[in-house]
């Protein structure tokens, strides 16, 4: 019953702090929404791409980006394109 109080408590705070720019969806609802948008399938998608939680800013991000999948592309995506 304490156990059930806790958890309850620490889901409202995390969704009671969203950022004002982006919506905080989901990372399935980011690929549905890029899918529908593209007309590609998740599959097509996940085979040449990954979802990576993103903290760029933009007005138009979503909390999440789509990177290349190969290992410069998601170190570059990480640390900035200038490594900073
Ligand atoms: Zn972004």
């Amino acid at each position: 019953m304490l156990n059930n109080a806790t958890n309850r408590s620490v889901a409202v705070q995390r969704a009671a702090q969203p950022p004002l720019s982006a919506p905080g969806i989901t990372k399935q609802e980011f690929i549905e929404r890029y899918c529908k948008r593209n007309n590609v399938t998740p599959e097509g998608l996940s085979r040449h791409r990954v979802v990576l939680p993103c903290a760029c800013g933009d007005d138009s991000c979503e909390g999440w980006a789509l990177v290349r999948n190969d290992t410069q592309s998601i170190l570059e995506h990480e640390n900035g394109p200038d490594g900073a």
